[in-house]
């Protein structure tokens, strides 16, 4: 089952993302089944978690001109399900929409 909310500040990102250096900085702890990535924000097109996730523009305004600043991907080693969080600033509306899914619901 797929999670979206709308919000007016990162819930996932950073608070200060727009200070941070790098618009996409992995997890130092990064795996094969195991990954995470915030930063100041980037193109769905240049994320590297983008076909895993699925990643759709933003759904307030369904702009295509957004920036990821969040994504994680995760599969469970008990069942083997996927799990995914990650969110976006629309560059059109100034919303945030987070989205989470769990492949076994
Ligand atoms: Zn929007």
């Amino acid at each position: 089952m797929l999670y979206e909310r709308v919000n007016d500040t990162p819930i996932l990102g950073s608070k200060d993302f727009r200070q941070l250096e790098q618009p996409l900085i992995p997890n130092e702890s990064n795996e094969w089944t195991w990954m995470e990535y915030i930063g100041s924000g980037v193109e769905i097109a240049g994320h590297p978690l983008k076909d895993r996730c699925n990643m759709r523009g933003c759904a307030a305004c369904e702009s295509e001109n957004v920036r990821v600043i969040y994504g994680k991907w995760c599969v469970s080693a008990h069942s083997g399900d996927a799990y995914y969080d990650y969110e976006i600033v629309c560059l059109d509306c100034g919303k945030f929409t987070a989205r989470s899914y769990n492949e076994n619901d």
